[in-house]
């Protein structure tokens, strides 16, 4: 299936530059490797944005400890609960627990407590974690808690791109050495970058596929940027028409890449077009997150502008993704935990 593409630096740029009906049959492809190697099933991921306090100072991000204007919260054991209990009811079958970045012992107790907790009431829900660059005991306290997926996007390949969108106290090693340490724990490992940020070359994005598929990462997520007004980075030369479809391309592109791992048609997608999940899906993506966090949050976790379905109820989002993933074509893979098969294949293989 890998010879489906020239995954030369240049072969790559041009399936990411592709344009018209070679744009179209590049997804075609795309999606018939999906079907072929996966099945026509798209899994569903809870969302449940559990707090948006973050240490961190992304020059990017909406919740960047910086941005003073945003009302921060944290949300009780209960109120977690409950949104579990949501997915639990809708039948999503895995939940991701996402939150800004602290690495305080009282931060890192409440989530292993918390996935002890929801692991007890709820055994047939899988959990992705996605709380950021952690030291390897803790990840390893998360493992045994009962996580068995970890998101942590890289957010660029290249070392000296990842300087400029971080402040001085942020490292790509660090990052870089937190994706080893949980794979070496056995996590299912998944990572990704925004496509279309400031500074970012196409040539930039070639290698962050290259990345992916030299670390054998299981899982991706990715999504546009989309400049947000409280960040210093709040005024790039954006391009909304120009980052969709260089966000579809390199869905479809790593998918012939990586023909068995899971990739997410991320919500930023949508952000740019009202369809642009369903386009993600289109262009080879077999996994969706829908939100469950409550509304009356979700105002205080955006991380760039214009976040869709922030005033929307979980059930709402139920309902929509359903009929998004149904129109087209793809069936709504609901109570299953849709792990990576990838995973499967690089433990057998002992990789
Ligand atoms: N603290 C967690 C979760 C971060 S928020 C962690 O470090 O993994 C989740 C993702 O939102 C980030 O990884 C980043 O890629 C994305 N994001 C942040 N700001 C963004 C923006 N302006 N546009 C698009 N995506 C953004």
């Amino acid at each position: 299936m890998e010879k489906e593409i020239n995954i030369s630096k240049e072969g790559l740029i041009k399936s990411l530059e592709a344009k018209g009906t070679d744009q179209e049959e590049l997804h075609k492809k795309a999606a018939e490797v999906r079907d072929k190697n996966l099945s026509k099933n798209v899994y569903f991921r809870g969302i449940i944005e559990f707090s948006n306090v973050c240490q961190n100072d992304c020059l990017y991000c909406g919740i960047r400890k910086s941005n003073k204007k945003l009302k921060r919260y944290s949300m009780t054991k209960q109120e977690i609960l409950d949104s579990v209990e949501f997915c639990n009811k809708a039948n999503y079958g895995s939940i991701v627990l996402q939150s800004g970045e602290s690495q305080t012992k009282q931060f890192t107790d409440f989530v292993t407590d918390i996935i002890k907790t929801i692991k007890k009431k709820y055994p047939n829900i899988g959990i992705t974690l996605c709380v950021g660059e952690q030291k390897k005991e803790i990840y390893k306290k998360f493992f045994e808690a009962g996580a068995h997926r970890y998101l942590l996007r890289i957010e660029t390949s290249n070392e000296e791109h990842y300087n400029k969108l971080h402040p001085k106290d942020m490292s790509f090693k660090n990052r870089r050495q937190c994706l080893i340490d949980l794979k070496d724990i056995g996590f299912q490992v998944g990572t990704g970058v925004m496509i279309g940020s400031p500074f970012q070359t196409i040539e930039n994005l070639a290698e962050d596929l290259l990345f992916f598929k030299e670390n054998d990462i299981d899982m991706v997520g990715m999504g546009p940027y989309i400049p947000c007004d409280e960040t210093p980075l709040k005024n790039p030369n954006h391009n909304p028409e120009k980052n969709l479809n260089l966000g579809l391309n390199m869905i479809a592109t790593l998918r012939l890449m990586m023909p068995d791992i899971n990739i997410a048609s991320t919500t930023a997608l949508q952000a740019l077009n009202p369809i642009g999940r369903e386009l993600g899906l289109k262009a080879g993506a077999n996994v969706i997150m829908p939100i469950v966090t409550p509304t009356k949050y979700r105002e205080n976790y955006q991380l760039y502008q214009d976040k869709p379905c922030i005033n929307e109820s979980s059930e709402d989002c139920m309902h929509c993704i359903t009929r998004r993933i149904r129109s087209v074509n793809l069936n709504p893979a609901f109570g299953g935990w849709g792990d990576s098969k990838h995973f499967f294949k690089r433990v057998k293989d002992g990789s």
